[in-house]
C-alpha cells in the first residue's frame, strides 16, 4: 500500500512508484469567468468524474466547453473510495493514469466476502492484472476527484473553452412546447443562491447533466419536459461511509478490500475498504454501509445507527474495532441511484437520460451498478458515449431528439445486459440462505470466485455472467 492523505490528516509518506505529492490540495485556477451570454459547443453541469470526463472528451475532440461546478476543488465526495478496472480505461485514455499512479493510493488485490453466518471467502486477483494495472484503486475521492477534474481543466482551458468552479445551476433553459421542446443552455450564480452576485446565462446546443443524483437537468429532461419519474425509491440506495485507523486485520501491505452480508444489514451491505496509511504509517479504511432506500423505510433503518451497531456489537467485528478511531468529522450519507430495469419504465431503461439539447451521464442518469454500488467507471463510461454522439457542425442548431435516442439506446445497450445481471444479483443476496450456500460453494469452485470477483471489483461482466441460467449453471455444476 502506498502513502496517502485524506481530509482532516495532513499530507503522508512515501509514495511507491512516484513522487510524494499533496498535489490535490492545492487550489485549481480555472481562469476568468466568461460574459453573462457567451455561447459554447458543450455545457457540462458538474465536475465530478463524470462531469470531468464528459468536458476532457468534448474537449479532445476540439468543442468549446464550459464546465460548471458547485465547489471549489479540493473537494470530498462521499464514496467507497474504489476506482475499478472499468474506470481505469478511461482515466488512461484521459491521461490521468499518470497522476494517479504518481500520487499515493492502494491498488486492490483480493477481496474477502462473508455471509450472514460468517462463511468468508478470499478472492484474490490475478498477479498478471495487478501487474499490468489494470486492477482497481482505492483511494479517497478527495484526491481522485481532483486529479480527473484538474485534468478536465487543462483540456478545456486548451481548447478555448472555460472553467468555473463555486457555480451553482438554478435553471435550466427550456424553449419551445411539447415535441419541439428542447434545452438551450443554464442559468447559474457564482457562489450560489445565497450570494448577491447577478446570474449568468450560457448557452449551447448541447447541455451535458453530471449533476450527479440531483443534477438540474436530469431533473429539467425527466420531470419537468416528460412527466417522468427521475427518483425511484426501489431503485434509489443510501449510504454512509467513515474514515478508521487501527482496524484489526488491516495491518500490512496487500490488504484486500471487504464486502460483508451480515444478517442484520441484508439486504444492504457492510463494507470495509483500506485506502491507504497516515503519516504514522497506520492503515486507514474506509468503512461503510449501503440500503436500498424502500427497504430502509420499510425497515425504519438508519444506516448511521446500524453502522455504529456492527462496529460496536457485532461479535466478530466489534473485536476488529475494539482498539479503532474513526477519523473526526469523516461520517457523511449520500445517495445512490441505481441503474437497475425499471418496471414500468415510461420511455427508456433505466430511466429517460436524454433530450433535445440535453444529455444526461452518471447518477445524473441513474447508472450505479445496484449490486456493487460501483458508480465511477459508468460515469465515465456513459460520459464517452454522450460526446461520441454529439457533432458541433451538423448539431449547430441544436442536439436533435433523434441523437439524444440514440444516445439512450447505445448507453442501454452497452450497460444495460450487466445492469441487469447487477439486479439479480442484488435479489439474490438478500436471500440468507442463499447467500450462505453460494459462499460455501465458492469456497469450493474457483469459477463462482471469479464470478464474484468480477461483479464487486468493476471490472466489465463477462458474456457467461449475462444470463440466469449461465449464472445457475456456475453455481450448480
Ligand atoms: C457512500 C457511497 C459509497 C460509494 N462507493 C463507491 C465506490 O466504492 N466505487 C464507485 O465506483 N462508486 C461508488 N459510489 C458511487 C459514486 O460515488 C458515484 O456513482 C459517482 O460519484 C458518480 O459520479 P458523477 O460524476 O456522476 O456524480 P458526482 O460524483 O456526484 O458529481 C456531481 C458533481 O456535480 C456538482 N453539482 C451538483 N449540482 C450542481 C449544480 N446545480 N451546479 C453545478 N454543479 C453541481 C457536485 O458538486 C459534484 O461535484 C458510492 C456512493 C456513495 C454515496
Amino acid at each position: 500500500m502506498n502513502g496517502r492523505t485524506i481530509e482532516g490528516q495532513s499530507a503522508s509518506v512515501d509514495c511507491k512508484g512516484g513522487t510524494m505529492s499533496d498535489s490535490w490540495t492545492k487550489p485549481i485556477n480555472s481562469g476568468d469567468v466568461p460574459n453573462d451570454g457567451s455561447t459554447f459547443d458543450v455545457i457540462v453541469v458538474g465536475g465530478g468524474p463524470g462531469g470531468a470526463a464528459a468536458a476532457a472528451y468534448a474537449a479532445m475532440e476540439g468543442n468549446h466547453v464550459l464546465l460548471l461546478e458547485k465547489a471549489v476543488y479540493p473537494r470530498d465526495k462521499t464514496c467507497g473510495d474504489a476506482v475499478g478496472g472499468k474506470s481505469l480505461k478511461h482515466v488512461e485514455e484521459l491521461g490521468v493514469k499518470p497522476l494517479v499512479e504518481s500520487t499515493p493510493h492502494n491498488r486492490v488485490t483480493g477481496i474477502v466476502f462473508s455471509s450472514a453466518n460468517g462463511q468468508e471467502i478470499h478472492c484474490s486477483l490475478p498477479e498478471e492484472e495487478i501487474e499490468n494495472k489494470e486492477a482497481g484503486y482505492a483511494l479517497p475521492r478527495l484526491q481522485f476527484d481532483y486529479m480527473m477534474f484538474s485534468r478536465a481543466n487543462e483540456l478545456v482551458l486548451e481548447n478555448g473553452g472555460s472553467v468555473i468552479q463555486d457555480f451553482t445551476v438554478t435553471n435550466v433553459n427550456v424553449v419551445g412546447d411539447g415535441e419541439s421542446q428542447k434545452i438551450v443552455g443554464v442559468t447559474g450564480i457564482v457562489g450560489g443562491k445565497r450570494s448577491k452576485n447577478e446570474p449568468l446565462t450560457f448557452t449551447a446546443p448541447l447541455t451535458i447533466g453530471a449533476g450527479g443524483y440531483i443534477c438540474p437537468v436530469a431533473k429539467t429532461v425527466t420531470e419537468t419536459c416528460h412527466n417522468e419519474p427521475m427518483r425511484d425509491d426501489l431503485h434509489y440506495c443510501g449510504a454512509y461511509r467513515e474514515y478508521w485507523v487501527d482496524v484489526g486485520g488491516c495491518e500490512g501491505s496487500k490488504i484486500p478490500i471487504e464486502i460483508h452480508f451480515i444478517k442484520e444489514v441484508i439486504p444492504g451491505y457492510w463494507w470495509i475498504f483500506p485506502v491507504g496509511v497516515n503519516d504514522e504509517g497506520k492503515t486507514v479504511v474506509n468503512v461503510g454501509i449501503g440500503m436500498v432506500i424502500n427497504e430502509m423505510n420499510k425497515r425504519s433503518v438508519k444506516l448511521k445507527k446500524l453502522q455504529k451497531w456492527v462496529i460496536e456489537e457485532h461479535p466478530v467485528f466489534s473485536e476488529r474495532f475494539k482498539n479503532a478511531t474513526m477519523v473526526k468529522g469523516s461520517g457523511k450519507g449520500h445517495q445512490l441511484p441505481f441503474g437497475s430495469p425499471r418496471k414500468n419504465a415510461p420511455s427508456f431503461q433505466p430511466r429517460r437520460s436524454a433530450m433535445a439539447g440535453a444529455i444526461c451521464v452518471g447518477d445524473a442518469a441513474s447508472l450505479v451498478d445496484p449490486f456493487s454500488g460501483e458508480g465511477i467507471g459508468n460515469a465515465l463510461v456513459s460520459s464517452k458515449i454522450a460526446v461520441s454522439h454529439f457533432d458541433k457542425d451538423a448539431h449547430s442548431n441544436g442536439f436533435p431528439t433523434s441523437a439524444a435516442d440514440a444516445y439512450m439506446q447505445e448507453l442501454w445497450g452497452t450497460l444495460g445486459p450487466e445492469l441487469t445481471n447487477s439486479l439479480k444479483m442484488q435479489k439474490m443476496v438478500r436471500k440468507t440462505w442463499l447467500m450462505n450456500w453460494v459462499l460455501k460453494k465458492a469456497n469450493k469452485k474457483q469459477a463462482i470466485k471469479d464470478m464474484l470477483e468480477q461483479s464487486l471489483s468493476s471490472k466489465e461482466a463477462q458474456e457467461e455472467m449475462k444470463s440466469t441460467w449461465n449464472l445457475l449453471k456456475l453455481l450448480l455444476f
